[in-house]
């Protein structure tokens, strides 16, 4: 008996999204179902992605503006006191706007069938969607897409109000700027809005529960942002536990109580006039049906997939965060078209499994490969090349500050092996150095080719000359160790 549709899809993020492009362009009958009434787009689009990355271009234009003017002049005005909180929202809002038509436009052009209300399956092939009114409808269906995401895991000693303190979704909305900050957690997200508040002259203080942050990066380029951090104001203190938040009536501040490890000091004590709790993420699968019809997750919830997503029951398939790392809009994409591809037999092409990251704190980074640690542990004879911002004239023109791109190459066969970037336009620079990685090039692609001038993409170049110099001991400091 032929079914209502050939796919349903629960959730409208990245995942989601890009699987109803694809099947509808293979000529598929497929239902996205939503359950946010605000809009289509998930997190991307509604609660993180979009939203803090305008949030972060409204306050980085103010920062860079108030530096070049101001130049950290003493008693200058903090940009907070100068820019209304309201007119950065006002910008974000825009751009979530037209992001939330733009992707409804596509639903519209691709004659993608939506519905707003909460999905969840009756079985392998049927799903019964709950609408905004509480009417319940059943559809049948060939294949079914879980991407219904994740959200923020609640705190264990303290409750977020939305007011005094808030998560990754609250902040968004939030209608000033506060004097003092305190983040809770010390991940990419957190670390973000750390810049985003240092950049508009609020004093952030973060709480990091362990020994370090961002372990992953690079050790060269984690200096590089300890360094802008520390010009930032953004203090970050480690193997920091919060044992609660209470509010001091006497003098109208918030308290922030943690202990740290290995400190004589029973309790420390932080004012503040606002907090952020940005810990981890959860998966939204706890009331999809999915144990009923058999569908598996791993102990904290994730739904288990094989490498074609595809979950332990044949129909069902699952992509995007709620099946777990790198829990990315990008990797987000890329998932879903691919999730498409596999249960249809649609030919998806060949996908590269590197995933490049992102993190936009101030200034942003980006990263790709092996770090140096990465390769040497591997056994690899490891070369690396650098260059330093301060070096590259189109950072001095936009007055770019701290910067810096390191090359990890085979110093046998210069085989590019990871790039690592802190800097301006590191998140869009990173793919020149993606596309050396996965052609298998060495690191004279950087010397062969022309490269404009001038661009941040001219650091390959010098990074590419640093490194080649080091191994062959060429150049005048290196003829001098001979
Ligand atoms: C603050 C923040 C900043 C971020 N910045 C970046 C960034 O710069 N770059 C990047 O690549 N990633 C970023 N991310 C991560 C990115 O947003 C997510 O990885 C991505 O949105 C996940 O896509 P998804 O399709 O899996 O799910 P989501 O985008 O979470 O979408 C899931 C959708 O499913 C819906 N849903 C849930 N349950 C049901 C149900 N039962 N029925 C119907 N619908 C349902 C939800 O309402 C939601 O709309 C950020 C995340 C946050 C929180």
């Amino acid at each position: 008996m032929s079914k209502d549709f050939d796919l349903i899809i629960l959730g409208s993020g990245p995942a989601g999204y890009s699987a109803s492009m694809q099947a509808s362009k293979a000529g598929k009958n497929v239902l996205v179902v939503e359950a946010n009434m605000e809009g289509f787009g998930g997190a991307w689009i509604n609660t993180g992605t979009v939203p803090s990355k305008a949030l972060r271009e409204a306050a980085y234009t103010v920062y860079k503006y108030h530096n070049l003017i101001y130049q950290h002049k003493a008693g200058s005005r903090k940009p907070f006191e100068k820019y209304a909180m309201a007119d950065l929202l006002r910008f974000k809002n825009e751009v979530m706007t037209k992001e939330t038509a733009s992707a409804k436009n596509y639903f519209i052009k691709n004659e993608i069938k939506t519905i707003r209300g909460y999905g969840k399956l009756v079985d392998g092939n049927t799903v019964e969607i709950t609408d905004t009114l509480g009417m319940k409808h059943t559809y049948t269906t060939e294949k079914v897409l879980i991407s219904t995401g994740a959200r923020p895991m609640p705190p264990s000693t303290f409750d977020i109000d939305h007011n005094i303190i808030l998560d990754s979704t609250s902040v968004l909305k939030m209608d000033h700027f506060p004097r003092r900050l305190v983040i809770i957690g010390a991940g990419v997200h957190a670390l973000e809005f750390a810049s985003i508040f240092a950049a508009m002259g609020t004093i952030v203080t973060v709480l990091n529960a362990h020994s370090d942050y961002l372990g992953f990066l690079d050790e060269e380029i984690k200096a590089e942002l300890n360094k802008s951090f520390s010009d930032l104001g953004i203090l970050i203190q480690n193997n920091a536990h919060v044992m609660g938040i209470v509010k001091n009536k006497l003098r109208n501040k918030t308290e922030v109580r943690y202990t740290i490890d290995g400190s004589d000091q029973p309790l420390h004590v932080i004012e503040t006039e606002q907090v952020l709790y940005l810990g981890s993420r959860i998966p939204n699968t706890e009331k999809l049906g999915l144990e009923s019809v058999g569908v598996k997750t791993s102990d904290d919830g994730f739904i288990v997939v094989d490498k074609d997503f595809k979950s332990s029951v044949s129909s069902v398939y699952a992509a995007g965060d709620v099946i777990g790392y790198p829990s990315l809009a990008s990797a987000s994409f890329t998932q879903g078209r691919l999730a498409t591809c596999h249960m249809f037999d649609i030919p998806a092409g060949e996908v590269s499994g590197l995933v490049p990251y992102g993190i936009y704190t101030l200034p942003e980074i980006s990263s790709i490969g092996l770090t140096e640690k990465d390769a040497v542990r591997e056994g690899i004879n490891v070369g690396v090349g650098r260059a330093y911002f301060d070096g590259l004239t189109r950072a001095q023109i936009s007055s770019a500050g701290h910067g810096m791109l390191k090359l990890v190459f085979d110093a046998d066969s210069f085989k590019l092996l990871g790039v690592h970037i802190i800097g301006e336009s590191s998140t869009e620079i990173i793919h020149l150095g993606q596309s050396v990685i996965s052609r298998g090039e060495s690191i004279h692609y950087f010397i062969r080719n022309i490269i404009n001038y001038p661009t941040y993409s001219q650091a390959y170049q010098t990074a590419a000359f640093n490194g080649v110099n080091r191994i062959l001991k060429a150049g005048v400091k290196y003829r001098k160790e001979k």
